[in-house]
């Protein structure tokens, strides 16, 4: 697993700040330069302050674009400039419980919004960031403002952002136009049934709320990208799903079908909630076939190609971001591995799935 929270050293009474680690020696300054190299030690200069980081080599952090803590003496890695699996936890409150939620929520909520602002201006040119919670929309203002500056500065950027779509009002419609071609809206439903769907989120109304925003919108031509967790509690619905998303969310970008993630609520409801999907294809299998008839774009995350019937398995994406994921012993010899998504890192294979052949 790749560690996105760093050992740092540096005076505890500096504010905390957002530095680029300088790939050369360069004039730009907000790039922190290399000024000493020992073994599992690195320091750094920067007009912000100077710091060290622990167990890291300079190739590893090249080009990142780092959050240094100098009270809890951490340096967060906002970005990894060799990476293209970047996000900001915009927040961990959320008003939702779902029961497969790999991100629990908490009720406080820090506001880093500034310097989420001062790293996407450091981005590399082209990235896509990825913005999570928690509920990002719980702070709207916010986060409207932060994407509004960020795209002011740097129009080569796009931001994926996850949201319950529980937040989104008819104000709201002329900003998401004017931000359309820049943003993906991850948006999950799980089923088309409202009381399912409410149960599964853990919100009453859920569903009613969840129909409006969509709505909302299709009206101002946003990219979508509906998501939905597989779980025993609505494999059965799956085609039902496809069904509904076809004739009243067509303008959907595409439809993730995604498989659990074992941490979180995840973890602590695994085994009522996993759906073996590599014992039983048929349901999914269904469902893709109504979207592809319909012409509408589907694909599968967080599903080892293994698990997949071939015939699917084009739609298997490697969707694990690169930081949090593993390949078993049995991959080593795998011809697929390159493009399989494999496994998140807390997967464990006594109680997953069932089977994983090596092909
Ligand atoms: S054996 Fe491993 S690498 Fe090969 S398809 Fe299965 S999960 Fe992927």
């Amino acid at each position: 697993m790749i560690s996105l929270r760093l050992k740092s050293e540096c005076d505890p009474s500096l504010a905390p700040f957002v530095v680029r680690i300088a790939n050369e020696v360069s004039q730009d300054a907000s790039d922190a330069q290399l000024i000493m190299e020992e073994p599992n030690l690195l320091g750094f200069q920067s007009v912000c302050g100077d710091f060290h980081l622990h167990n890291v080599a300079p190739a590893d952090v090249a080009g990142d674009v780092l959050l240094v803590d100098p009270r809890r003496q951490i340096a967060h890695r906002l970005i990894r400039a060799a990476s293209q699996h970047n996000t900001f936890l915009i927040t961990e409150q959320c008003d939702q419980l779902c029961v497969m939620c790999s991100q629990p929520p908490k009720p406080h909520h820090e506001d880093m919004f500034a310097h989420f602002l001062a790293a996407a201006r450091l981005a590399p040119v082209g990235a896509r960031i990825g913005l999570s919670g928690g509920e990002p929309l719980l702070h709207k203002k916010q986060l409207f403002d932060f994407i509004e500056e960020s795209l002011g500065d740097r129009d080569d950027l796009t931001f994926h952002i996850l949201t319950n779509g529980q937040h989104f009002e008819h104000d709201d419609l002329p900003w998401l136009r004017a931000h359309r071609s820049k943003l993906l809206w991850g948006i999950p439903i799980y089923s088309e049934i409202p009381s399912v769907h409410d149960d599964l989120v853990g919100k009453s109304g859920a569903f009613d709320k969840l129909s409006n925003s969509l709505s909302l919108m299709g009206l101002a031509g946003a990219a979508i990208e509906l998501r939905t967790v597989v779980m025993t509690q609505n494999v059965a619905g799956l085609a039902g799903l496809a069904d509904f998303i076809s004739r009243h969310i067509p303008f959907a970008t595409t439809w993730a079908i995604m498989q659990m993630e074992r941490i979180g609520y995840g973890r602590m409801n695994w085994d009522r909630c996993f759906f073996d999907s590599s014992a039983d294809f048929n349901e999914l299998g269904t469902a893709i076939d109504l979207m592809q008839a319909r012409n509408q774009d589907v694909a599968l995350y967080n599903f080892p190609l293994c698990t997949v019937p071939p015939a699917y398995r084009r739609y298997a994406a490697r969707s694990i971001s690169d930081w949090k994921q593993k390949y078993l012993p049995a991959c080593a010899e795998c011809q697929l591995r390159s493009d399989c998504t494999g496994f998140f890192e807390w997967y464990r294979e006594d109680s997953g799935f069932t089977e994983i052949r090596p092909q």
